[in-house]
């Protein structure tokens, strides 16, 4: 059977992916009511025909792992060969899918190896988004390059992008390369171990030299305050879900900046809020997805 959705159509799906780590199981009654929440999120559309439920349908047992949220199963696995042919090859699957449409964002994707910024490089290539410790994700190539995608307007060089809840710094590197020369890229995390981790991951990467020449920072803070001293910004990419939009990362939206953030609880969204010359807001939402919360470190580290 043919399980490959068409490019056009399968951008618009999104499918929560199981979690391969027994490392931390869920008290039953959340992994009762989670489990019954995997399901396909029909986005904006009915599915394509060429999709197999079977396929995309799929459980996951614990809520740490669900950052990053969705994709189609058949593009899971990319082909062998050398570290960074395999990262191309998933890049190749993500621009065949329509998730990424502009050579910018395929060219930095493949700039930018994802195993260097998986743990152990274990599974980078697969699309589902990984465990990096602390209760936190790595997010799914998918989710990495739609948000990309979304922001790539406001990632042009020289402009400033603010990555929260940077994580593996996988992101901020992309946000980096986007907008060298010139421009300026800054994480912030609120965990110091994986604010250090991220920096090492960078320094391994092609965003290196961003780092050495202070274009590129990561800042272990409160994510929900933003990062003023280089506000304000032409793309804010919140890589955790609020509850609401937090008004300080509405302040340091630039007057034609855009800020992607998933909003909401067990059933989130991911929001686009774009800040016209004027100042006024308007936002939409893009898809449905599950990201872990953008909380305080304490609630975090307790399990939320
Ligand atoms: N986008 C990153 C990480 C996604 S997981 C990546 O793909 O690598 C979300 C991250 O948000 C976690 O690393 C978590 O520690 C961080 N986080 C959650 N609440 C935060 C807050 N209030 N301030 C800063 N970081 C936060």
């Amino acid at each position: 059977m043919n399980t490959t959705p068409s490019p056009s159509a399968s951008a618009r799906y999104n499918f929560l992916f199981s979690s391969s780590s027994p490392s931390r199981a869920l008290p039953p009654s959340r992994a009762l009511s989670l489990t019954a929440t995997a399901t396909l999120f029909p986005s904006h559309s009915s599915p394509p025909s060429s999709v197999s439920l079977t396929t995309s349908f799929s459980f996951f047992q614990n809520p740490n792992f669900i950052t990053g949220n969705s994709l189609f199963h058949s593009m899971q696995r990319f082909c062998s060969g050398s570290s960074m042919s395999r990262n191309k090859a998933m890049v190749e699957s993500l621009q065949r899918y329509g998730v990424i449409r502009s050579n910018k964002v395929a060219e930095v994707m493949e700039s930018i190896d994802r195993a260097l910024f998986v743990p152990n490089g274990a599974g980078a290539y697969i699309d589902s988004p990984m465990s990096i410790g602390y209760n936190a994700t790595i997010s799914a190539p998918h989710m990495h390059a739609m948000c990309l995608q979304l922001l790539e307007k406001n990632l042009q060089p020289g402009m400033h992008a603010l990555d929260v809840g940077s994580g593996t710094g996988y992101l901020t590197a992309c946000f980096g390369m986007m907008v060298r020369p010139e421009g300026c890229a800054v994480g912030v995390e609120h965990i110091p171990e994986l604010v250090s981790s991220s920096i090492e991951n960078i320094q391994k990467s092609a965003a290196a030299q961003l780092l050495k020449d202070g274009s590129l920072s990561v800042h272990a803070a409160d994510g929900r305050k933003g990062w003023p001293e280089f506000a304000p910004y032409d793309a804010i990419h919140v890589g955790a879900a609020a509850p609401e939009i937090p008004q300080a990362l509405i302040d340091q939206l630039k007057p034609g900046g855009r800020m992607v953030i998933p909003v909401g609880n067990m059933f989130q969204d991911l929001k686009v809020v774009d800040k016209k010359s004027d100042g006024s807001i308007s936002v939409h939402t893009e898809t449905s997805v599950r990201y872990v919360p953008l909380t305080s470190r304490e609630a975090q580290l307790r399990g939320y």
